[in-house]
């Protein structure tokens, strides 16, 4: 195996040059990203910046116009069945939660898997049960999410999409919509699961969190990566001034 190779070998993530438009809007331009397996990212930068836009091309949420992304070595590109196959592979974590209200908590976890996975029930319904054990609710399991408390729904859908067993996974300001008291909670399993050594990339203002499990923090701003680096050194000595106004006003 040529050392290239191997080297594309260890990306869970490629993107080369993405530029994307939402009519005449521009709203990611000539974006580069390399995501290492077993890396944590956060992304941050202002509201409107095309964060939420850029994980969402990841798992083809959004289309791209311009440019290459790269999943676990797949490219995507107009073919559904590749799709399915990279939705397979990168889980995604909303703000609103995004969960079946209509389903209990167990359905919720196990219906990807029975349905697009093949999983049988009761296989998928041990694995949904080990999941909600670790996000700490095995014990709401029949309840609906509108039972539940915005931090345990947030829970139940991290172990809805750890059911589908990702490679990465995607987090869209999974704590923003939370009351104060229910952050921590969501963080913690976040923590955990980034010791466990997940691939994932975060999108989040929560700068403790950045600290504690960040490989690397990437700025964006206007559609671009504006300055990116590991914890310490992004904190503590901010290169360009929209990084350093954008840090001013959140920290
Ligand atoms: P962020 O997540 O950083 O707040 P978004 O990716 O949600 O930013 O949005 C980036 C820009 O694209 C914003 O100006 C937003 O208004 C615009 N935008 C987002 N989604 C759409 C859409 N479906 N159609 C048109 N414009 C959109
Ligand atoms: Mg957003």
């Amino acid at each position: 195996m040529s050392e290239v190779q191997k080297q594309e070998d260890q990306l869970a993530i490629e993107i080369r040059d993405l530029n994307k438009w939402y009519g005449e809007f521009h709203v990611l331009k000539n974006i580069n990203l390399q995501v290492q397996k077993g890396e944590r990212i956060v992304i941050c930068g202002p509201s409107g910046s095309g964060k939420s836009t850029m994980i969402r091309c990841i798992n083809r949420l959004e289309e791209h116009q311009q440019g290459e992304i790269i999943v676990n070595g797949v490219p995507l590109v107009e073919d559904v069945k590749k799709i399915e196959a990279i939705r397979k592979d990168v889980g995604m974590v909303f703000q609103h939660f995004n969960l079946f209200p209509h389903l209990t908590v167990l359905e919720n976890c196990v219906l990807a898997p029975i349905w697009v996975k093949k999983v049988p029930r009761k296989e998928a319904e041990a694995t949904a049960m080990k999941y909600l054990e670790r996000v700490k609710i095995p014990e709401q399991a029949l309840k609906f999410p509108g039972q539940l408390s915005g931090g345990q729904q947030q829970r139940v859908a991290i172990a809805r999409s750890l059911c589908m067993n990702p490679d990465v996974m995607l987090f869209d300001e999974p704590t923003s919509a939370l009351d104060p008291e229910m952050i921590k909670e969501v963080l913690d399993v976040m923590i955990e699961l980034a010791q466990e050594g997940m691939t994932m990339l975060c999108v989040t203002h929560e700068m403790g969190f950045a600290k504690t499990v960040a490989d690397r923090v990437i700025f964006m701003d206007a559609g671009q990566i504006v300055e990116e680096n590991e914890p310490e050194t992004f904190f503590n000595h901010p290169e360009h001034e929209r990084t350093q106004l954008f840090l001013s006003q959140i920290l």
